[in-house]
């Protein structure tokens, strides 16, 4: 079993609000990976004293810490649990019920010898691949369905986010957990998982340089750096034709790649 992670910050200036963890046990077969985008915050008032960083970094290290010890919680349980955990970190100097409270999206990954759970909830993406090289992507695709001009309002976007109809972010509320895309694949049919943030994920989504098979391809010949090496090329080649296509050139990037080996 090896792993094998990157992550590259959006700009110099900004801290990089992606998170990042691989757990592979000494013994035994089984192993965890969380990845989480953290949403960025618009100017103005998120009702928190602290960063996007700070949250992120606690609902990985919780997500990290249960998924790893507690076989017995699902992954939508432990999700749950680990919202809590962090709002009661801060609710008592936040106002946790502001619609832009840090937020973050969310892939969850755990395998032992007999089954590879996952779990995903927005918009970074789950790659996973079995032993003849078939690659299945698995997304939360809500976002997508949210039109391009509603998400350049910042009001029309706070009327989608975390609520029926909308978008779902991992953020205050632990209910959030059921709207996650879950799933247990046989471990016999995953050889190797790869998660991304959508700002690797522009590999596919925003570039089309190739499908997630071709994708799987480079972070395995290349390397997860190799990948987000790629991606900043593309964006650099796109910003000198003229055009950036979104609204930020670069956006923190993240990749785990996970060869599980043999089932
Ligand atoms: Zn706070």
């Amino acid at each position: 079993m090896r792993s094998d992670v990157a992550t590259l910050p959006g700009s110099p200036e900004r801290p990089n609000e992606d998170w990042v963890a691989a757990a592979l046990p000494a013994s035994g077969r089984g192993g965890t990976v969380v990845l989480l985008d953290g949403v960025t915050p618009p100017a103005g008032d998120d009702g928190c004293v602290h960063t996007v960083p700070w949250f992120t970094a606690r609902l990985g290290g919780s997500l990290t810490e249960l998924s790893a010890s507690c076989r017995d919680m699902s992954l939508a349980e432990i999700l749950s649990l680990a919202i809590r955990r962090t709002a009661d970190a801060h609710r008592g100097t936040c106002d946790l019920s502001h619609v832009r409270t840090p937020q973050a999206t969310v892939v969850l990954v755990r395998w032992d010898e007999t089954s590879v759970e996952h779990l995903v909830l927005s918009d970074s993406v789950l790659l996973l691949e079995s032993p003849g090289g078939a690659v299945r992507a698995v997304l939360d695709d809500r976002l997508d369905h949210v039109p391009d001009e509603v998400l350049r309002s910042l009001a029309a976007t706070d009327r989608l986010r975390n609520r029926e109809g909308g978008f779902f972010t991992a953020a205050a509320d632990p209910a959030v957990a059921a709207r996650a895309v879950t799933g247990t694949s046989p471990r016999a049919e995953v050889r190797a998982l790869a998660a991304l943030t959508d700002g690797a994920g522009r590999w596919v989504e925003l570039f089309g340089a190739g499908d997630w098979a071709d994708c799987f391809g480079v972070l395995r010949a290349e390397g997860t750096l190799g990948l987000l090496h790629r991606v900043r090329a593309l964006e650099a080649a796109d910003e000198s034709a003229g055009g950036t296509r979104r609204w930020k050139l670069h956006d923190d990037a993240t990749a785990a790649l996970v060869e599980l080996g043999a089932g």
